[in-house]
């Protein structure tokens, strides 16, 4: 589409997915406000933020969707999925399970996308290292064998959240211009 100079704009729908309690809301906040809370219960109100970008010159909006904690439920809607360009799959390190849902979350990703998503396996609570259930190599290995990006974050002590979020934009900005 074209703003009012003509040039173009893009927005572009990014969801957070994972099982519950292994950082979604937390890497959102810390994101786009700058901000971690230690005792985040369920989202309760919003259900996305954006943000803006400066790529090639172009100002390209991501509008990020966080769950509402619906994925307690394994009942997270078509309605979240629709539309989504990026996806940022999300596990623990210090806890195994969340690493096994990850091929269950790429499933319901793929059964709800109809076209193609940027998609990025995230460790978070790297900064956890002392109790990691997870190695970096299993990590990288899963990432590697189902063709996603692959990063390690602290949404606490904010070790590549923004990385991880921009490159998962730019791979959208590739897909589409
Ligand atoms: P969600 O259910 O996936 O949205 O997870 P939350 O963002 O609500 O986080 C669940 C819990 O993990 C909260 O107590 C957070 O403070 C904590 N948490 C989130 N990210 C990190 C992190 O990177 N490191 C550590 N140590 N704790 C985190
Ligand atoms: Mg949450």
């Amino acid at each position: 589409s074209s703003d009012e100079e003509g040039g173009e704009e893009y927005l572009f729908k990014i969801v957070i997915i994972g099982d519950s309690a292994v950082g979604k809301s937390n890497l959102l906040s810390r994101y786009a406000r700058n901000e971690f809370n230690p005792h985040s219960k369920a989202t309760i109100g919003v259900e996305f933020q954006t943000q803006s970008m400066d790529i090639d010159g172009k100002e390209v909006k991501a509008q990020i969707w966080d769950t509402a904690g619906q994925e307690r439920f394994r009942a997270v809607t078509s309605a979240y999925y629709r539309g989504a360009v990026g996806a940022l799959v999300v596990y623990d390190i210090t806890r195994r399970s969340t690493f096994d849902s990850v091929s269950r979350w790429l499933d319901e990703l793929k059964t709800h996308s109809d076209t193609t998503v940027a998609r990025m396996l995230v460790g978070n609570k790297c900064d956890l290292e002392s109790i990691r259930d997870v190695t970096v190599e299993e990590g990288k290995s899963l990432a590697e064998s189902e063709g996603l990006f692959f990063m390690e974050t602290s949404a606490l002590d904010a070790t590549n959240v923004k990385t991880a979020f921009e490159i998962v934009i730019k791979e959208i900005y590739n897909n589409v211009s």
